[in-house]
């Protein structure tokens, strides 16, 4: 762990300590926009968060700070000092939680991985201190879909044989977004017989999309995730409009404000703790995207299984589940979460999110 932040407040001290790190992934990982670049290798920053008042607990936490929405681990690092004096000195509660979570929403915009970082951390800390697993102390069930299974840009025949290898994935989501999008597709469904999930993380343009419209339909695909630019919500509405399958927005839906403004745009909406912000906010823009009508599919980052587990505590309120990150990885740092015969994580009953440092 490196460095460190703290904050004082009416005796009481929170101590925040992060540290980078770069992992290996399994298998290359590109998608359409280029910031992955090889794909070879991630940056994620995990954290642990102490509280004075509760001497020999610590609260993991994670977030992924992703060039697109502005962040990188040295963004992350100036805006904690910030986030922890809004937090202050939280109640170990639900509503201590509540509260906190929104007293960050308020002390910055944006920001949705450092702020995944805290509020997991908190949610870890409050569960270890009220001897609660994260998803009880977020009132929701243990009840999960199963998880998709994600494959990046590769060569037709190269994703298909990865698409094969995870065949016995109750889903999968194939990255497009490049010039070989059919073939890919065609290929993939050669090997795989089961839903497949379309995520063109901005690639396309409307006439590509008309194009590959029907050979998708054809092709017995599930829905198509972000096909265009994140602005574009005109070109989202027409397409939504002439689209047997839904469309999700992923790059186009960051944050909880971002809801409304999509309403009769897309079907469905993609939320992940590192755009809005951890679990708590998580859990709150799941419930009112279901409120607002979209169908709700719960997305990650290539994160290890800290975020994983905290994503997994609020997967019962999301129709697709997509938490594959510390699956990507050659090694994830930290155990305790497992996955399910059914492909579904399984949550503990271990207080808060009941992973630890593998070798700790
Ligand atoms: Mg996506």
């Amino acid at each position: 762990m490196g460095q460190g932040e703290r904050r004082q407040g009416r005796g009481v001290t929170l101590h925040l300590r992060h540290e980078v790190l770069r992992l290996a992934l399994r298998d290359p990982f590109r998608i359409a926009r280029s910031e992955h670049g090889g794909g070879q290798m991630v940056t994620t920053v995990v954290v642990e968060l102490e509280d004075d008042r509760f001497p020999g607990l610590v609260g993991c936490g994670e977030g992924y700070p992703d060039r697109f929405y502005g962040e990188t681990p040295e963004t992350m690092a100036a805006v904690f000092p910030a986030l922890l004096a809004a937090v202050g000195a939280p109640d170990p509660s639900p509503a201590g939680l509540l509260v906190a979570g929104r007293a960050m929403g308020d002390a910055i915009r944006w920001n949705g991985g450092a702020k995944c970082a805290l509020d997991t951390a908190l949610h870890d800390l409050v569960g270890k201190v009220t001897r609660k697993p994260v998803h009880e102390l977020l009132g929701l069930s243990r009840e999960l879909p199963p998880t998709d299974f994600t494959i990046g840009l590769d060569e037709p025949a190269v994703v298909a044989e990865r698409a094969r290898r995870a065949g016995h994935f109750p889903a999968l989501k194939i990255k497009c977004g490049g010039p070989a999008d059919l073939a890919t597709l065609r290929a993939v469904r050669e090997v795989y017989a089961g839903p497949i999930r379309v995520d063109a993380n901005t690639g396309w343009t409307p006439d590509v999309a008309s194009v590959l419209l029907p050979e998708l339909v054809a092709l017995g695909v599930e829905l198509i995730e972000q096909p265009f630019s994140a602005r574009r919500l005109d070109w989202l509405a027409d397409l939504q409009a002439r689209s047997p399958l839904p469309i999700v927005a992923d790059e186009s839906c960051v944050a909880d404000e971002d809801l409304d403004g999509l309403v009769g745009v897309v079907a469905g909406v993609n939320v992940k703790l590192a755009k809005c912000g951890g679990p708590g906010p998580a859990a709150r823009m799941l419930a009112r995207a279901r409120e607002l009508g979209f169908r709700t599919f719960l997305g990650c980052m290539e994160e290890t299984s800290v975020v994983i587990a905290a994503s997994a505590a609020v997967a019962s309120l999301a129709d697709w589940v997509d938490l594959d990150g510390n699956l990507l990885l050659a090694v994830d740092p930290f155990e305790g979460l497992e996955l399910g015969p059914d492909h579904a994580w399984t949550l503990s009953d271990r207080p808060g999110l009941g992973v630890t440092r593998r070798g700790a």
